[in-house]
């Protein structure tokens, strides 16, 4: 079982439906979760160094791993990044605003401490209407994270955003539970080509649609640096143990205090189980599940490994990493 140990920092975390309160607390330099689409995001206005380095705190993220900015309108894009390719601006066109985030040049204006001193910055414009409403009413581009501690499951509601960081954070702004489920797809636009770097719910294929060039991150250099410093972390873990499987696989031999998520019916035997109709239900679920299997002390959770074409790449993306197998 994995030990997180965080310091509480004994904040008053305001809960707040309204996003011109949660606007006002950002502007005046504190921090606050709010909904997206993928998952919670805890956002820090960009100029904001000291909110910035609170985000740092209240998670336990390493210092090494960057934020992605959060922007409103094209507008702030031109504020954060510049030397935008002809595919960078394909990608933007057809997938702006939602869960795509763009790894681009840098602007001198961003501070280094929002992307942990790389040339580069990740960008992305969220289509939840209450995260837009949200970034309108906060005037400037926001850093955030997912709202989570670091290493635990992405919160997906703000219930599991208040469990992990009740008395750490400022403000959640309160919204519905994250229609996706898992973070966004990452693209690196900053080289040659473009590269996938995270799997999410805009797809490897339609991004291909669109950039044909486009590859996977393991097609590219093994001897290279990360390209995306937060892939080396281990991720999305909850306590229990999981196990990979296909469903039909685990009949018989169950651990006790087993759980099982997956898309085929659940092996006999588990009273604890989350058949997903879909793979949108799958994703959308998957790490509420997790968080539901810790608060019932569940000791091992048998996850269905769905294949690696479409939105069933990032799910398999997560799972392996949760397992520790990535
Ligand atoms: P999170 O918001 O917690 O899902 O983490 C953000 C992810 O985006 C991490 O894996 C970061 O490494 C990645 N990221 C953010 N900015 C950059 C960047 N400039 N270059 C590469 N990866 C980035
Ligand atoms: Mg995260």
């Amino acid at each position: 079982m994995k030990i997180v140990t965080h310091s509480r920092l004994n904040m008053q975390t305001t809960l707040t439906d309204s996003p011109e309160e949660a606007a006002a607390i950002l502007k005046s330099g504190r921090i606050v979760a709010f909904p997206t689409e993928t998952v919670y995001g805890l956002g820090a206005g960009i100029y904001h160094l000291e909110a910035i380095r609170k985000i740092f705190q209240a998670k336990g993220r390493p210092g090494d791993n960057p934020l992605i900015v959060h922007i409103y309108s094209l507008e702030q894009l031109a504020e954060v990044a510049c030397d935008i390719n002809p595919e960078a601006r394909k990608l933007i066109a057809c997938f702006f605003p939602g869960p795509l985030t763009l790894v681009l040049k840098k602007n001198s204006l961003v501070p280094d401490a929002a992307t942990a001193g790389l040339p580069t910055v990740g960008v992305r414009c969220p289509s939840n209407p209450v995260a837009r409403e949200f970034l309108r009413l906060s005037g400037c581009p926001v850093a955030a994270p997912s709202a989570n501690l670091s290493g635990l499951p992405s919160a997906t509601s703000w219930e599991a955003v208040y469990k992990d960081l009740d008395g750490k954070i400022d403000c959640v702004l309160r919204g519905n539970p994250s229609s996706i489920g898992l973070e966004s797809t990452i693209v690196d636009c900053s080289g040659s080509k473009p590269v996938l770097l995270r799997a999410g719910a805009i797809t490897f294929e339609q991004l291909q649609a669109v950039v044909p060039e486009i590859a996977t991150n393991s097609n590219t250099d093994k001897h290279a640096p990360p390209k995306s410093p937060g892939l080396k972390y281990p991720h999305y873990a909850p306590k229990a143990a999981i196990v990979l499987c296909q469903a039909d696989e685990i009949n018989g031999g169950l651990l006790p205090s087993s759980a099982y998520i997956g898309l085929s019916a659940p092996p006999e035997g588990i009273s604890r189980f989350k058949l997903c109709l879909n793979l949108e239900e799958y994703g959308r679920e998957l790490f509420s599940f997790f968080r539901t299997c810790d608060a019932e002390d569940i000791d091992t959770i048998y996850c269905e490994l769905p294949s690696n074409q479409g939105f069933g790449r990032a799910i398999r993306d997560r799972l392996m990493r949760a397992a520790g197998k990535k």
